[in-house]
């Protein structure tokens, strides 16, 4: 199964394609994750995609497209992926359309997790990640048990540069320029499922494998 995950930044599309990725035993592939990991290594990648990242701007299609095609080709993508974060433009959209081709793959689905413009800044500014594994939490929607220590693996919580509040909005100006039409994209190729993406995390799973 070869999935995309759509919908604006903060509204949980890395909550649901971890979710997702436990119960279709798929990898969940988050470009967002793939670049944190290149910066903190200071790799070539890293350094090229830093200040792209810290305004809140896009990484140029050319890198993102190069890195996801080595991706997408590693063995555990054998049997299907979870896009997540990706593409974020049309020129990747149609980039992501001819690596399939070439791979002989086919996406099943693009789902697009739903959520009203206002809720959105608020999810972002109170999100939280956890600097060991990654794992996301939110000081009023998802607390972790222990303030500010991972449930998982009792790494630090912390919160990501580019969820302060400048930078959100930033983030949301571009998603609305560049990622939102997508959606037209997706819908006119019969591929997109909208989901609500307000409630309880399990609710929206449940959504999420209603339309699967
Ligand atoms: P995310 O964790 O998905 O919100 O991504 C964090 C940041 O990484 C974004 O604000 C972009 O700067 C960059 N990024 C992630 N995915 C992409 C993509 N598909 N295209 C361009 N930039 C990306």
């Amino acid at each position: 199964m070869i999935l995309v995950l759509l919908g604006a930044p903060g509204v949980g599309k890395g909550t649901q394609a971890q979710l997702i990725s436990k119960e279709f035993s798929i990898p969940q592939i988050s470009t967002g994750d793939i670049l944190r990991k290149e910066v903190k290594e200071e790799s070539e990648l890293g350094k090229k995609a830093k200040t792209f990242m810290d305004s809140g701007g896009l990484v140029p299609d050319d890198v993102i497209v190069d890195m996801m095609e080595k991706r997408i080709k590693e063995s555990d993508c054998a049997n299907g992926f979870i896009l997540d974060g990706f593409p974020r433009t049309i020129a990747q959209a149609d980039a992501l359309d001819k690596m399939l081709e070439k791979n002989n793959l086919k996406l099943d689905s693009a789902i697009l997790v739903d959520v009203a413009q206002d809720k959105i800044v608020e999810r972002l500014t109170g999100r939280r990640v956890c600097e060991k594994c990654g794992a996301v939490y939110h000081i009023k929607n998802n607390p972790p048990k222990k303030e500010g220590i991972c449930d998982l693996c009792g790494g630090k919580l912390i919160q990501r540069d580019d969820d302060k509040e400048e930078i959100v909005l930033n983030r949301l100006k571009i998603y609305e320029e560049l990622t939102q039409p997508l959606i037209a994209y997706y819908s006119e190729k019969n591929k997109l499922k909208k989901v609500d993406g307000v409630g309880a995390i399990e609710d929206i799973f449940k959504r999420v494998k209603a339309v699967l």
